[in-house]
């Protein structure tokens, strides 16, 4: 298997392994059932605190020994980069590269196992001397397996984000290494201090008086969402960036390099800005992971079976992709690839309660729902029920015993079938919507901080969404910014909640309507 060979394949994978990994002898009895039922591809995942334990020592043997016995299956191999579980010696040689809290206090969490959360938040890498380890390792790990021809695409984020408020206890990061870029990056934007005085009607004397709003509820004022703004779309694009290039740079054989989300930012240009920092944007898919929302129209009716695997299939898994890959770079044919990251393989395991058994009538559904909504590969999670505490005994195609499930056969079946027509099913041969829902970033940051009210936009672009795709309507989401280029292919644009406009836009609006949109 080579990037050539494989670019001919419909990706039909699984991920194997991540720390603590089963027993290389399971793995490799795994990856040869894999090969047997007509998969192509596996996911490794690796972790540089296990990965580089002391400062310049890596050992990356077992990736190495996974890799060629993959190569003698003709698998291709998915690799996915975990920086947020850092080693220790990283925080002993660099003390600042600690992230903070908005309090002010430092986060001293160091993940030590993947779980939870692939070690998020990790260190912060504004700091220069951490960023700088980083991307050595990054360029080493690349150097290394990068030698193997199977490996076929590079992740260099599992789920972007920090979740640091759930993790750690606060939002990150306001340490002075990211108020410095922040207040470089105001500067850039503004030229001068009083541009952006004029700007937000403030009166700064100088840049380093400058300090994003750390209050408790969130405030409707320009401080606050130019930080959240920046935090959300500049300083986590920037790390994203940076790991593209170092792999790129490494990598001889220009492999693809993407990143995947836990689930799209609805109603908010985010997406759009992450898929340009490498080549495309990727997102996880467990559709019976919890689906639906109290504000969704019969949400409050008598459960009925079949509506709420109507609803599975439109939040859980459709309307996802339809925003990824509006998202990502180009359209219809010369557009970026979907990737399915994470598909969901069996039932989500939360300690002591197992969900839904996935059946082969669900995989089937779910993959060929995603399939239809573009999605050009499928990369399920897990091959062997987990083995970690959080998540023990769930997420597998396959159970913690046995060689099948009716869940994997079915998984391997339509698998197969798909490849049978890999030159339609693998390529982004979307053909574009008639209609599209107008996506503004600048109207999701201004509703975002309405103390009560920041529901509405997002919940507004579901319902419309939805409406839709009841009525058979093929929809896409179209960035404001993109109005100009892209609006006239589109018959009709709806704009959801529009509470706020700048001018710009509805200038851009209202030449799309005299042009003879609707
Ligand atoms: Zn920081």
């Amino acid at each position: 298997m080579n990037n050539a060979s494989f670019a001919a394949l419909f990706p039909l994978g699984a991920h194997l392994c991540r720390e603590p990994m089963p027993a290389m002898s399971e793995m490799k009895r795994d990856l040869e059932l894999l090969k047997r039922h007509g998969f192509n591809l596996v996911k490794l995942q690796e972790h540089w605190m296990i990965d580089e334990p002391e400062e310049g020592r890596c050992n990356f043997s077992r990736y190495e020994e996974l890799i060629a016995h993959a190569a003698t299956l003709d698998l291709g191999v998915y690799l996915g980069l975990t920086c947020e579980q850092a080693p220790h010696w990283l925080y002993e040689k660099h003390p600042g590269c600690r992230m903070v809290r908005h309090d002010g206090s430092v986060v001293s969490y160091e993940a030590q196992t993947t779980l939870p959360s692939d070690g998020k938040p990790g260190p912060c890498y504004d700091h220069p001397g951490a960023l700088a380890d980083q991307l050595r390792f990054i360029r080493r790990l690349v150097e290394a397996l990068g030698r193997f021809e199977n490996v076929v695409v590079w992740n260099t984020w599992q789920e972007i984000g920090y979740w640091a408020e759930g993790l750690v206890g606060g939002h990150v990061c306001y340490c002075p290494n990211t108020l410095s870029a922040y207040r470089a990056w105001l500067q850039e934007r503004h030229g001068d201090l009083d541009a952006l005085n004029r700007a937000w009607k403030s009166r700064y004397r100088r840049w380093e008086d400058i300090v994003p709003e750390r209050g408790a509820r969130p405030l409707v004022c320009a401080q606050e969402m130019t930080w959240r703004f920046f935090m959300d779309q500049v300083q986590v694009a920037g790390v994203l960036r940076r790991r593209a290039e170092a792999i790129r740079a490494a990598d001889p054989r220009k492999r693809p390099i993407f990143a995947h989300k836990g689930g799209p930012a609805f109603a908010s240009g985010q997406d759009w800005v992450y898929a340009r920092c490498q080549d495309f944007l990727g997102t996880s898919c467990y559709p019976a992971w919890g689906c639906g929302h109290g504000w969704d129209d019969g949400h409050r009716r008598p459960f009925v079976r079949e509506h709420a695997l109507l609803t599975e299939l439109w939040d859980g898994v459709i309307h996802r992709f339809d925003h990824i890959r509006s998202a990502n770079p180009g359209k219809g044919r010369a557009g970026a690839p979907v990737w399915a990251a994470e598909f969901q393989g069996g039932p989500v395991s939360t300690g002591f309660h197992l969900g839904r058994v996935p059946s082969a009538d669900d995989i089937r559904r779910w993959m060929l729902t995603a399939i239809g909504a573009g999605v050009t590969a499928i990369s399920f999670w897990v091959t062997r029920a987990e083995i970690m505490a959080a998540e023990v005994n769930g997420f597998g195609l396959l159970d913690s015993a046995g060689d099948t499930t009716p869940r994997y056969e079915e998984a391997a079946r339509v698998g197969r079938a798909l490849n049978r027509h890999a030159d339609v099913f693998a390529q982004p041969t979307w053909g574009g919507a008639d209609v599209a829902i107008l996506i503004n970033e600048e109207a999701y940051q201004f509703c975002s901080t309405l103390a009560d009210g920041h529901e509405h936009l997002p919940y507004s672009v579901r319902g419309w969404h939805r409406l839709l795709w009841e009525a058979s309507i093929p929809v896409d989401f179209l960035e404001a910014s993109d109005l100009e280029e892209q609006g006239r292919r589109y018959k009709v644009l709806i704009l959801p909640f529009p509470l706020s406009l700048s001018e710009e836009v509805a200038s851009r609006l209202l030449r799309y309507v005299e042009q003879g949109g609707c």
